[in-house]
Order: structure tokens, then C-alpha cells, then sequence
């Protein structure tokens, strides 16, 4: 079983911090990590008896790291598409480039993180199993039995959770329930820093240069700006009675209810 999991580099920040004169993302001084449900999903992968994981991202030479930290925790392989012709990707060129690179892997099961912190569109892992034709599944919480030919998971659900079986070849997008946060062996994080990590280029996929990094992306960020909470609270004051009518005032002259 072969297994191919899907993994980004991330600003270790919740409070994204924008160049106010470029529009974009102020990645200098920023710690970087290994996506948090990225993670759980090797971890999930390497749970997976006599399974051959292979961790892959696309990155710039940075992203090594998060390859490395894949190995430390047990990873069979790390590849990083790390390309100039790579840059300026939208999601589209992405999963174009990602879908080249695992169609050249040829795995059983490919494992996605459900999102990234950073970019948030979710759109990774279902564009690649679009360009893949293959069977996809979203929002996994669980996987509950995998043999050569099938997969059955567990996905979660607005009001709960589905029980799917998706033939072999087939891509799953994972949530953080789907294993427990581990760390790595002393023995794994030594190991990690010796191994070769495999760095793919556009001409190593037999990929159609047009629809790569810029020229592939039908995207483009205009303006990216932090958003200002503008709205300001009213305090009101007196006893139940009074602000009842205080209240009551207040939705007429709002029109939130008639008079
Ligand atoms: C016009 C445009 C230009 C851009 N230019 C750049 C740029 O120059 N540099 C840059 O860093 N970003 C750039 N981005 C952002 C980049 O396209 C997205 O970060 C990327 O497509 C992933 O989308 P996402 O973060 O929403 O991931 P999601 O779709 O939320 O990710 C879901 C899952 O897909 C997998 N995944 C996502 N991205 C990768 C990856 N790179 N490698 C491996 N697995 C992955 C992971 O498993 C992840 O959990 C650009 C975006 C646009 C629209």
C-alpha cells in the first residue's frame, strides 16, 4: 500500500500580518510549521500497517523542513516540488503541479489535510482528485477499515457524520480528529537530518508549462487587508423596565420591528 500524503508549509501565526504598500502576506520573521491537519494526517498514514508513505509538498526550499519533521515522525520518502516556474501558483496551478507529481508516484491512497491555516480555501485536495478522476471523500474524521482494493471512512457531516467506501485509487481530505498529536522519536529526528530529500523540478512531472505557477492560475490577489471591526456597543442604563422601552425604541428606529 502506497500512500501519498499531502503536505503544506505554514506561518506558525493566527494573526496574519499584511504589507499595507504590497497587499501581501508578511511571511519574513514568521516561524513556519507543518500544517496542524497536515499533520494528523501522517500521522494517520503512518498508523496504516505495511504502509509506504510518502510525504509531498510544493514549497519554496523552506518547506525541506516540514519534509524533514515527516521523516523524523516515520516517513518511508519526502519529495519537494520546489520550482521558479512553481511560483505565483493559485489553488489551481497547485493541484495541477501536486497532480503531476503523484500521477508520476502512482499511490493507493492520497491524504490531505482538510485546509490550510493560511491560504483557507480547502480547494487543494478536491481539485487533485478532479484533475485525478479519482474518488474523493471530505472532512474525514476517521479511517475505519483499508485493504488493497477499498477505503471506508467516516466523514463528519453538518448534522453528524456519513459512512463512506471509496475504491482504490481515491483521495481523502482529513479534519483533526483523525489521529492523536504525536512527536517524533530522538531516534526518528536524528535519522531525519541524514536522509535525502528528493527535490522535483517542472521538467521532473511532464507537466504543460501553461498551466503552471502565474500562467496557470486564472487567480490573482488584487489586495489582501486585515479586517476592522467597526461596530460599537451601546450601553444602556435603568432598571428592566427602562431599558425594555430603551430597547424597544431602539428596534423601531432600526426597522427591525413596527411600531
Ligand atoms: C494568484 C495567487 C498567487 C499566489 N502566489 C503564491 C506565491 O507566490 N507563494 C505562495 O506561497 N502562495 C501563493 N498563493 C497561495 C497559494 O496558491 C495557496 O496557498 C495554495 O494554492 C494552497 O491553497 P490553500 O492554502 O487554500 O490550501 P487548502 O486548499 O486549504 O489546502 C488543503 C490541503 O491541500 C494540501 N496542500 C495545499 N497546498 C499544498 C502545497 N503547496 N503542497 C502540498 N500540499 C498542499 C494540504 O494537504 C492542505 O491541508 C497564491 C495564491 C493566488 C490566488
Amino acid at each position: 500500500m502506497k500512500i501519498v500524503v499531502c503536505m503544506k508549509q505554514v506561518p506558525d501565526t493566527n494573526e496574519i500580518k499584511i504589507d499595507q504598500k504590497t497587499g501581501t502576506l508578511q511571511r519574513e520573521g514568521v516561524p513556519s510549521i507543518m500544517n496542524p491537519e497536515d499533520k494528523h494526517a501522517l500521522l494517520a498514514a503512518l498508523n496504516i500497517k505495511d504502509a509506504e508513505v510518502i510525504a509531498l509538498s510544493m514549497g519554496p526550499p523552506q518547506a525541506e523542513m516540514i519534509l524533514r519533521e515527516a521523516l523524523a515522525y516515520g516517513a518511508n520518502k519526502a519529495i519537494l516540488l520546489c520550482d521558479f516556474a512553481f511560483a505565483g501558483s493559485d489553488t489551481a496551478a497547485t493541484s495541477y503541479t501536486l497532480s503531476k507529481a503523484i500521477e508520476k508516484i502512482n499511490p493507493d491512497l492520497i491524504v490531505c489535510g482538510r485546509q490550510a491555516i493560511d491560504g483557507d480555501t480547502a480547494q487543494v485536495g478536491p481539485q487533485i482528485a478532479e484533475l485525478l478522476n479519482l474518488p474523493q471523500a471530505t472532512y474525514v474524521q476517521k479511517i475505519i477499515k483499508l485493504d488493497n482494493e477499498k477505503v471506508e471512512i467516516q466523514k463528519e457531516t453538518e448534522i453528524g457524520y456519513d459512512i463512506m467506501e471509496l475504491n482504490l485509487p481515491a483521495l481523502i481530505t482529513c479534519t483533526n480528529d483523525i489521529s492523536e498529536i504525536d512527536y517524533p522519536s530522538l531516534q526518528g529526528i536524528s535519522k531525519a537530518f541524514e536522509e535525502n530529500i528528493e527535490t522535483w523540478k517542472a521538467t521532473d512531472l511532464k507537466a504543460d508549462k501553461e498551466r503552471l505557477g502565474l500562467n496557470g492560475s486564472p487567480t490573482w490577489v488584487n489586495k489582501s487587508f486585515t479586517p476592522t471591526h467597526q461596530r460599537q456597543g451601546n450601553i444602556l442604563k435603568g432598571n428592566v423596565k427602562e431599558l425594555a422601552k430603551q430597547l424597544a425604541k431602539e428596534f423601531i428606529r432600526k426597522e427591525i420591528v413596527k411600531e
